[in-house]
């Protein structure tokens, strides 16, 4: 579009005049920069949904109770999937078995399911992941 003040052609997204700055007809300049600030005491009106996640997940029941992570961790360090095992997470924890054994061959693989198993062990058992 053509600037109305000054004629320079701009870009038909362009918001203002590139040339002398003059808002471009149809921009919604004005509408769009002043709209974001409305929008937060609206969110922070229904704050009380985006509070929930957030708490929740400390006192899940459905977190791994009692486990020692490190102890997982070592576990899966020995060999894939074992602190999976322990964590009582077997499903995910014979996968990562079999997987291991599969890719085992390759040893770039097999180190990433591997490191893998060691991680969510450590994360399953300190209640921050959750099993399969
Ligand atoms: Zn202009």
């Amino acid at each position: 579009m053509y600037c109305s003040k000054c004629g320079t052609p701009n870009d038909d997204t362009a918001r203002f005049c590139a040339k002398c700055g003059t808002p471009l007809a149809g921009a919604p300049a004005p509408g769009g920069t002043v709209a974001p600030p409305p929008i937060d005491p609206r969110v922070r009106g229904g704050g009380s949904l985006p509070v929930g996640p957030g708490s929740l997940p400390p006192g899940q029941p459905t977190v791994v109770a009692g486990k020692n992570p490190w102890l997982a961790v070592l576990l899966s360090f020995l060999l894939a999937g074992l602190g999976q095992i322990y964590n009582g997470d077997t499903k995910k924890g014979l996968i990562m078995l079999v997987v291991g054994i599969l890719v085992s061959w390759t040893i770039v693989l097999y180190v990433g399911i591997w490191i893998w198993s060691m991680i969510d062990a450590h994360s399953v058992a300190s209640g921050k992941g959750k099993t399969w």
